[in-house]
Protein backbone atom coordinates (compact mmCIF):
# COMPACT_ATOMS: atom_id res chain seq x y z
CA UNK A 1 0.00 0.00 0.00
CA UNK A 2 1.61 3.56 -0.94
CA UNK A 3 0.77 5.22 1.98
CA UNK A 4 1.64 2.41 4.34
CA UNK A 5 3.95 4.15 5.87
CA UNK A 6 1.82 6.72 7.09
CA UNK A 7 0.08 4.99 8.93
CA UNK A 8 -1.12 1.13 10.73
CA UNK A 9 -4.56 -0.06 8.66
CA UNK A 10 -5.55 -3.12 11.11
CA UNK A 11 -9.00 -3.34 9.15
CA UNK A 12 -8.59 -5.58 6.69
CA UNK A 13 -11.80 -7.61 7.08
CA UNK A 14 -13.69 -4.31 6.06
CA UNK A 15 -11.75 -3.74 3.03
CA UNK A 16 -8.65 -4.01 1.47
CA UNK A 17 -6.25 -1.82 -1.26
CA UNK A 18 -5.77 -3.91 -4.61
CA UNK A 19 -2.52 -5.89 -5.03
CA UNK A 20 -0.31 -4.31 -7.87
CA UNK A 21 -0.37 -7.53 -9.70
CA UNK A 22 -3.85 -7.50 -9.96
CA UNK A 23 -4.07 -4.06 -11.46
CA UNK A 24 -1.91 -5.48 -14.01
CA UNK A 25 -3.76 -7.91 -15.01
CA UNK A 26 -6.99 -5.53 -15.48
CA UNK A 27 -4.78 -3.28 -17.41
CA UNK A 28 -5.83 -4.54 -21.04
CA UNK A 29 -9.42 -4.67 -20.44
CA UNK A 30 -9.74 -0.99 -20.58
CA UNK A 31 -8.15 -0.11 -23.84
CA UNK A 32 -6.90 -2.94 -25.85
CA UNK A 33 -9.66 -5.39 -24.71
CA UNK A 34 -12.08 -3.23 -24.04
CA UNK A 35 -14.77 -4.96 -26.14
CA UNK A 36 -18.13 -5.94 -25.68
CA UNK A 37 -17.76 -10.20 -25.06
CA UNK A 38 -21.39 -10.79 -26.34
CA UNK A 39 -20.37 -9.55 -29.87
CA UNK A 40 -19.18 -11.62 -32.72
CA UNK A 41 -16.20 -10.15 -33.72
CA UNK A 42 -12.92 -11.04 -33.09
CA UNK A 43 -11.71 -8.82 -30.66
CA UNK A 44 -14.73 -9.86 -28.45
CA UNK A 45 -14.23 -13.21 -29.09
CA UNK A 46 -10.63 -12.74 -27.69
CA UNK A 47 -12.98 -10.67 -24.36
CA UNK A 48 -15.30 -14.28 -24.35
CA UNK A 49 -12.65 -16.77 -23.95
CA UNK A 50 -10.41 -14.51 -21.64
CA UNK A 51 -14.14 -14.85 -19.66
CA UNK A 52 -14.95 -18.57 -19.81
CA UNK A 53 -11.38 -19.07 -18.85
CA UNK A 54 -11.38 -16.68 -15.46
CA UNK A 55 -15.10 -18.90 -14.55
CA UNK A 56 -13.35 -22.34 -15.03
CA UNK A 57 -10.55 -20.77 -13.06
CA UNK A 58 -12.75 -19.68 -10.18
CA UNK A 59 -14.89 -23.19 -9.70
CA UNK A 60 -11.21 -24.32 -9.71
CA UNK A 61 -9.66 -22.60 -6.96
CA UNK A 62 -12.62 -22.91 -4.82
CA UNK A 63 -12.81 -27.08 -4.91
CA UNK A 64 -15.69 -27.44 -7.43
CA UNK A 65 -15.56 -29.87 -9.94
CA UNK A 66 -18.42 -28.82 -11.74
CA UNK A 67 -21.00 -26.45 -11.06
CA UNK A 68 -21.46 -22.51 -12.35
CA UNK A 69 -20.09 -19.32 -11.79
CA UNK A 70 -22.07 -15.90 -11.35
CA UNK A 71 -20.33 -13.07 -11.41
CA UNK A 72 -21.97 -10.06 -9.37
CA UNK A 73 -21.07 -6.29 -8.45
CA UNK A 74 -19.94 -7.90 -5.01
CA UNK A 75 -20.95 -9.72 -2.21
CA UNK A 76 -23.95 -8.21 -0.79
CA UNK A 77 -25.38 -8.72 -4.36
CA UNK A 78 -24.76 -12.61 -4.31
CA UNK A 79 -25.93 -13.36 -0.99
CA UNK A 80 -28.86 -11.45 -2.41
CA UNK A 81 -29.39 -13.58 -5.33
CA UNK A 82 -28.49 -16.98 -3.45
CA UNK A 83 -31.12 -16.15 -1.07
CA UNK A 84 -34.09 -14.34 -2.82
CA UNK A 85 -33.07 -15.88 -6.36
CA UNK A 86 -33.52 -19.99 -4.56
CA UNK A 87 -36.38 -19.31 -2.16
CA UNK A 88 -38.46 -17.65 -4.67
CA UNK A 89 -37.44 -20.03 -7.97
CA UNK A 90 -38.79 -23.10 -5.08
CA UNK A 91 -41.37 -21.47 -2.89
CA UNK A 92 -43.80 -23.99 -3.93
CA UNK A 93 -41.25 -27.00 -2.05
CA UNK A 94 -41.79 -24.62 1.07
CA UNK A 95 -41.36 -21.42 2.78
CA UNK A 96 -38.80 -22.18 5.60
CA UNK A 97 -35.56 -20.91 5.73
CA UNK A 98 -32.88 -21.47 8.34
CA UNK A 99 -30.25 -18.50 8.97
CA UNK A 100 -28.17 -17.78 12.07
CA UNK A 101 -28.42 -14.75 14.52
CA UNK A 102 -24.64 -13.43 13.60
CA UNK A 103 -25.13 -12.96 9.84
CA UNK A 104 -23.84 -10.21 7.70
CA UNK A 105 -26.82 -7.76 7.30
CA UNK A 106 -26.42 -9.02 3.34
CA UNK A 107 -28.31 -11.89 4.45
CA UNK A 108 -30.05 -11.21 8.02
CA UNK A 109 -31.58 -7.97 6.41
CA UNK A 110 -32.22 -10.36 3.02
CA UNK A 111 -33.81 -12.70 5.59
CA UNK A 112 -35.65 -10.33 7.23
CA UNK A 113 -37.18 -8.77 4.15
CA UNK A 114 -38.58 -12.35 2.86
CA UNK A 115 -40.30 -12.75 6.15
CA UNK A 116 -42.62 -9.81 5.05
CA UNK A 117 -43.15 -11.72 1.65
CA UNK A 118 -44.51 -14.53 3.72
CA UNK A 119 -41.52 -16.53 4.03
CA UNK A 120 -40.73 -18.19 7.63
CA UNK A 121 -37.03 -17.60 9.37
CA UNK A 122 -35.53 -19.94 11.77
CA UNK A 123 -32.37 -17.62 13.27
CA UNK A 124 -30.30 -20.38 15.03
CA UNK A 125 -28.04 -18.87 17.82
CA UNK A 126 -24.66 -19.35 18.65
CA UNK A 127 -22.79 -20.58 21.38
CA UNK A 128 -20.91 -17.88 23.91
CA UNK A 129 -17.76 -18.60 21.85
CA UNK A 130 -19.96 -17.32 18.62
CA UNK A 131 -19.94 -21.19 17.30
CA UNK A 132 -23.46 -22.08 15.61
CA UNK A 133 -25.23 -24.02 17.88
CA UNK A 134 -25.89 -27.19 16.33
CA UNK A 135 -28.08 -28.60 18.36
CA UNK A 136 -30.56 -26.34 17.75
CA UNK A 137 -29.77 -26.15 14.05
CA UNK A 138 -30.84 -29.66 13.63
CA UNK A 139 -33.59 -28.98 15.48
CA UNK A 140 -34.99 -25.64 13.43
CA UNK A 141 -35.20 -28.55 10.24
CA UNK A 142 -38.07 -29.37 9.26
CA UNK A 143 -40.03 -30.94 6.26
CA UNK A 144 -40.57 -27.79 4.76
CA UNK A 145 -37.25 -26.29 4.81
CA UNK A 146 -35.95 -24.62 1.76
CA UNK A 147 -33.03 -23.14 2.64
CA UNK A 148 -29.82 -23.41 5.01
CA UNK A 149 -27.77 -20.32 4.74
CA UNK A 150 -24.85 -19.90 7.63
CA UNK A 151 -21.87 -17.62 6.91
CA UNK A 152 -18.36 -19.11 6.74
CA UNK A 153 -16.58 -17.25 9.19
CA UNK A 154 -17.99 -13.91 10.95
CA UNK A 155 -16.41 -10.93 9.77
CA UNK A 156 -16.71 -9.22 13.45
CA UNK A 157 -15.03 -12.20 15.36
CA UNK A 158 -13.31 -14.12 12.76
CA UNK A 159 -14.90 -17.09 14.18
CA UNK A 160 -14.75 -20.12 11.80
CA UNK A 161 -18.42 -21.97 10.93
CA UNK A 162 -18.57 -25.83 11.24
CA UNK A 163 -19.45 -26.04 7.78
CA UNK A 164 -18.51 -29.74 6.11
CA UNK A 165 -20.79 -30.51 9.13
CA UNK A 166 -23.68 -28.45 8.44
CA UNK A 167 -23.00 -29.69 5.34
CA UNK A 168 -23.34 -33.47 5.81
CA UNK A 169 -26.68 -32.91 7.41
CA UNK A 170 -28.29 -30.80 4.77
CA UNK A 171 -27.36 -32.99 2.01
CA UNK A 172 -29.15 -35.67 3.87
CA UNK A 173 -31.83 -34.24 3.89
CA UNK A 174 -32.13 -32.91 0.80
CA UNK A 175 -31.91 -28.49 1.65
CA UNK A 176 -29.97 -26.15 -0.71
CA UNK A 177 -26.90 -25.02 1.63
CA UNK A 178 -25.96 -21.24 1.17
CA UNK A 179 -22.97 -19.58 2.90
CA UNK A 180 -21.46 -16.19 2.92
CA UNK A 181 -17.73 -17.12 2.60
CA UNK A 182 -17.33 -13.51 2.01
CA UNK A 183 -14.28 -13.48 5.38
CA UNK A 184 -12.79 -16.82 4.24
CA UNK A 185 -11.94 -16.38 0.81
CA UNK A 186 -8.22 -15.87 0.35
CA UNK A 187 -7.41 -16.94 4.27
CA UNK A 188 -8.52 -20.45 4.32
CA UNK A 189 -8.99 -23.03 1.80
CA UNK A 190 -12.60 -23.22 0.41
CA UNK A 191 -13.70 -26.78 -0.09
CA UNK A 192 -16.98 -26.47 -1.70
CA UNK A 193 -17.30 -29.98 -2.81
CA UNK A 194 -15.90 -31.83 0.19
CA UNK A 195 -18.29 -29.55 2.19
CA UNK A 196 -21.37 -30.22 0.34
CA UNK A 197 -22.09 -25.99 -0.58
CA UNK A 198 -24.61 -25.51 -2.94
CA UNK A 199 -24.61 -21.72 -3.33
CA UNK A 200 -21.23 -19.72 -1.90
CA UNK A 201 -20.70 -15.97 -1.98
CA UNK A 202 -17.49 -14.28 -2.32
CA UNK A 203 -16.43 -10.72 -3.00
CA UNK A 204 -13.35 -9.43 -4.67
CA UNK A 205 -12.21 -6.48 -1.94
CA UNK A 206 -11.79 -8.87 0.56
CA UNK A 207 -9.00 -10.09 -0.96
CA UNK A 208 -6.69 -7.78 -2.63
CA UNK A 209 -9.31 -7.40 -5.54
CA UNK A 210 -11.23 -4.63 -6.63
CA UNK A 211 -14.21 -3.48 -5.33
CA UNK A 212 -17.62 -3.64 -6.74
CA UNK A 213 -17.02 -7.36 -7.93
CA UNK A 214 -18.35 -10.74 -6.48
CA UNK A 215 -19.15 -13.99 -7.58
CA UNK A 216 -21.91 -16.79 -6.65
CA UNK A 217 -21.23 -20.11 -6.84
CA UNK A 218 -24.09 -22.21 -8.19
CA UNK A 219 -24.51 -26.30 -7.89
CA UNK A 220 -25.58 -28.07 -11.20
CA UNK A 221 -29.09 -28.41 -10.27
CA UNK A 222 -29.38 -25.42 -8.15
CA UNK A 223 -32.33 -23.41 -9.45
CA UNK A 224 -32.68 -20.02 -9.07
CA UNK A 225 -34.58 -16.62 -10.21
CA UNK A 226 -32.65 -13.62 -11.81
CA UNK A 227 -32.80 -10.83 -9.28
CA UNK A 228 -31.60 -8.10 -12.23
CA UNK A 229 -33.48 -8.81 -15.38
CA UNK A 230 -31.95 -7.94 -19.04
CA UNK A 231 -30.11 -9.20 -21.16
CA UNK A 232 -28.72 -12.88 -20.71
CA UNK A 233 -25.56 -12.99 -19.23
CA UNK A 234 -24.23 -14.69 -16.70
CA UNK A 235 -26.56 -17.89 -18.03
CA UNK A 236 -29.48 -15.41 -17.91
CA UNK A 237 -29.40 -15.28 -14.07
CA UNK A 238 -27.65 -11.49 -13.98
CA UNK A 239 -27.99 -9.13 -16.46
CA UNK A 240 -25.60 -6.27 -17.72
CA UNK A 241 -22.52 -6.24 -19.48
CA UNK A 242 -19.85 -8.37 -18.24
CA UNK A 243 -17.13 -6.18 -15.85
CA UNK A 244 -14.70 -7.64 -17.79
CA UNK A 245 -11.30 -5.90 -15.74
CA UNK A 246 -12.66 -6.60 -12.37
CA UNK A 247 -13.98 -10.42 -13.14
CA UNK A 248 -10.07 -10.96 -14.27
CA UNK A 249 -8.90 -8.72 -11.57
CA UNK A 250 -11.29 -11.23 -8.85
CA UNK A 251 -10.02 -14.02 -10.41
CA UNK A 252 -6.11 -13.19 -10.68
CA UNK A 253 -6.49 -12.20 -7.08
CA UNK A 254 -8.06 -15.23 -5.47
CA UNK A 255 -5.35 -17.39 -7.57
CA UNK A 256 -2.69 -14.97 -5.94
CA UNK A 257 -4.05 -14.95 -2.39
CA UNK A 258 -4.71 -19.14 -2.40
CA UNK A 259 -0.72 -19.49 -3.75
CA UNK A 260 0.55 -17.16 -0.57
CA UNK A 261 -2.00 -18.76 1.60
CA UNK A 262 -0.21 -21.31 3.98
CA UNK A 263 2.72 -19.18 4.82
CA UNK A 264 0.57 -15.59 5.00
CA UNK A 265 -1.89 -16.58 7.57
CA UNK A 266 1.31 -17.77 9.63
CA UNK A 267 2.48 -14.71 9.38
CA UNK A 268 -0.59 -12.94 10.51
CA UNK A 269 -1.76 -15.34 12.90
CA UNK A 270 2.05 -14.44 14.53
CA UNK A 271 1.03 -11.01 14.72
CA UNK A 272 -2.40 -11.09 15.70
CA UNK A 273 -1.54 -13.50 19.09
CA UNK A 274 1.38 -11.16 19.66
CA UNK A 275 -1.14 -8.45 20.36
CA UNK A 276 -3.81 -10.41 21.90
CA UNK A 277 -1.24 -11.52 24.44
CA UNK A 278 -0.23 -8.13 25.06
CA UNK A 279 -3.46 -7.10 25.29
CA UNK A 280 -4.41 -9.33 28.12
CA UNK A 281 -0.89 -8.48 29.34
CA UNK A 282 -1.13 -4.42 29.96
CA UNK A 283 -5.16 -3.91 30.07
CA UNK A 284 -7.54 -5.38 32.71
CA UNK A 285 -10.56 -6.21 32.34
CA UNK A 286 -10.93 -7.58 28.88
CA UNK A 287 -12.60 -10.23 27.16
CA UNK A 288 -11.58 -12.04 23.85
CA UNK A 289 -14.39 -12.48 21.60
CA UNK A 290 -14.52 -15.98 20.31
CA UNK A 291 -11.13 -17.32 22.39
CA UNK A 292 -10.99 -20.88 22.25
CA UNK A 293 -13.30 -21.13 19.14
CA UNK A 294 -11.62 -21.78 15.64
CA UNK A 295 -10.65 -18.15 14.30
CA UNK A 296 -9.43 -16.41 11.42
CA UNK A 297 -5.89 -16.27 11.43
CA UNK A 298 -6.13 -12.73 11.15
CA UNK A 299 -8.88 -11.04 13.46
CA UNK A 300 -8.94 -10.12 16.91
CA UNK A 301 -12.03 -8.90 18.49
CA UNK A 302 -11.56 -8.02 22.11
CA UNK A 303 -13.93 -5.87 24.74
CA UNK A 304 -12.65 -3.47 26.88
CA UNK A 305 -14.92 -3.23 29.34
CA UNK A 306 -16.72 0.07 30.42
CA UNK A 307 -15.27 1.88 27.83
CA UNK A 308 -17.15 2.85 24.43
CA UNK A 309 -15.40 1.59 21.05
CA UNK A 310 -16.21 4.33 19.86
CA UNK A 311 -14.10 6.58 21.78
CA UNK A 312 -11.16 4.07 21.59
CA UNK A 313 -11.58 4.02 17.60
CA UNK A 314 -11.23 8.09 17.80
CA UNK A 315 -8.10 8.25 20.08
CA UNK A 316 -6.27 5.40 17.99
CA UNK A 317 -7.24 7.32 15.07
CA UNK A 318 -5.86 10.53 16.64
CA UNK A 319 -2.48 7.92 16.23
CA UNK A 320 -2.89 6.60 13.02
CA UNK A 321 -4.00 3.58 13.83
CA UNK A 322 -7.26 2.29 11.61
CA UNK A 323 -9.03 -0.15 13.27
CA UNK A 324 -12.82 -1.00 13.69
CA UNK A 325 -15.76 -1.35 16.55
CA UNK A 326 -16.51 -4.15 14.24
CA UNK A 327 -18.84 -4.31 11.50
CA UNK A 328 -18.02 -1.94 8.98
CA UNK A 329 -21.56 -1.06 8.26
CA UNK A 330 -23.06 -0.38 12.05
CA UNK A 331 -20.23 1.84 12.37
CA UNK A 332 -21.77 5.45 13.01
CA UNK A 333 -24.51 3.75 14.12
CA UNK A 334 -24.59 3.57 18.49
CA UNK A 335 -25.82 -0.12 18.28
CA UNK A 336 -23.77 -2.63 20.08
CA UNK A 337 -23.18 -5.51 17.78
CA UNK A 338 -25.76 -7.85 16.80
CA UNK A 339 -23.03 -10.58 17.00
CA UNK A 340 -21.86 -9.94 20.24
CA UNK A 341 -25.44 -10.13 21.75
CA UNK A 342 -25.91 -13.03 19.89
CA UNK A 343 -22.98 -14.53 21.61
CA UNK A 344 -24.48 -13.84 25.13
CA UNK A 345 -22.15 -10.28 25.80
CA UNK A 346 -24.38 -8.14 27.94
CA UNK A 347 -25.14 -4.96 26.22
CA UNK A 348 -22.68 -2.38 28.49
CA UNK A 349 -19.80 -4.40 27.43
CA UNK A 350 -21.04 -4.92 23.75
CA UNK A 351 -19.97 -1.21 23.28
CA UNK A 352 -16.96 -1.78 24.33
CA UNK A 353 -15.46 -3.34 21.31
CA UNK A 354 -13.04 -3.23 19.08
CA UNK A 355 -11.70 -5.08 15.91
CA UNK A 356 -8.35 -5.35 14.85
CA UNK A 357 -7.87 -7.45 11.32
CA UNK A 358 -4.55 -8.02 9.95
CA UNK A 359 -3.21 -8.14 5.87
CA UNK A 360 -0.15 -8.24 3.85
CA UNK A 361 1.06 -4.94 4.76
CA UNK A 362 1.39 -5.30 8.47
CA UNK A 363 4.61 -6.04 10.04
CA UNK A 364 5.61 -6.43 14.03
CA UNK A 365 6.15 -2.81 14.00
CA UNK A 366 2.45 -2.16 13.75
CA UNK A 367 1.51 -4.23 16.86
CA UNK A 368 4.12 -2.19 18.87
CA UNK A 369 2.55 0.88 17.21
CA UNK A 370 -0.77 -0.73 19.53
CA UNK A 371 0.76 -1.49 21.93
CA UNK A 372 2.22 1.35 22.60
CA UNK A 373 -0.85 3.57 22.85
CA UNK A 374 -3.45 1.18 23.77
CA UNK A 375 -4.00 0.53 27.33
CA UNK A 376 -3.14 4.55 28.00
CA UNK A 377 -6.21 5.19 25.51
CA UNK A 378 -7.98 2.60 27.63
CA UNK A 379 -6.94 3.71 31.22
CA UNK A 380 -7.77 7.40 30.28
CA UNK A 381 -11.67 6.33 28.93
CA UNK A 382 -12.08 4.57 31.80
CA UNK A 383 -10.93 7.21 34.27
CA UNK A 384 -13.54 9.48 32.85
CA UNK A 385 -15.99 6.05 32.56
CA UNK A 386 -18.79 6.48 34.87
CA UNK A 387 -19.27 2.56 34.80
CA UNK A 388 -15.44 1.83 35.46
CA UNK A 389 -16.17 0.20 39.17
CA UNK A 390 -13.15 2.14 40.49
CA UNK A 391 -15.30 5.45 39.91
CA UNK A 392 -18.28 5.02 41.73
C1 LIG B 1 -17.93 -7.43 3.38
C2 LIG B 1 -18.92 -8.51 3.57
C3 LIG B 1 -20.06 -8.63 2.76
C4 LIG B 1 -20.42 -7.58 1.73
O1 LIG B 1 -19.62 -7.67 0.59
P1 LIG B 1 -19.65 -6.41 -0.42
O2 LIG B 1 -18.81 -6.87 -1.58
O3 LIG B 1 -19.07 -5.27 0.31
O4 LIG B 1 -21.07 -6.20 -0.81
C5 LIG B 1 -20.91 -9.69 2.96
N1 LIG B 1 -20.65 -10.61 3.91
C6 LIG B 1 -19.57 -10.55 4.70
C7 LIG B 1 -19.35 -11.61 5.72
C8 LIG B 1 -18.66 -9.50 4.57
O5 LIG B 1 -17.61 -9.43 5.38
Amino acid sequence: MARNNEFTYLDHNATTYVDPHVVEAMSPYWFEKFANPSSIYDISQEVRTDLDNARAEMLNLLGAVKGKIIFTGGGSESDNLAIKGYTFANQKKGKHIITSTIEHHAVGHTCEFLEKQGFEITYVPVTTQGVLDMTAFEAAIRPDTLLVSIMSANNETGVIQPLAEIGKITKAKGIVFHTDAVQIGGKIPIEVDTWNIDLLTLSAHKFYGPKGIGCLYVRKGVRLQPQVHGGSQEFDLRAGTENTAAIIGMVKALSLANRSMAAESQREQTLRDQLESAIKRDIPEIIINGEGAPRLPNTLNVIMKYVEGEGMLLYLNMNKIYASSGSACTSGSLDPSHVLLAMGIPHEFAHGSLRFSFGKVNSEDDVKKVIAVLPGIVRQLRSMSPLWPENS
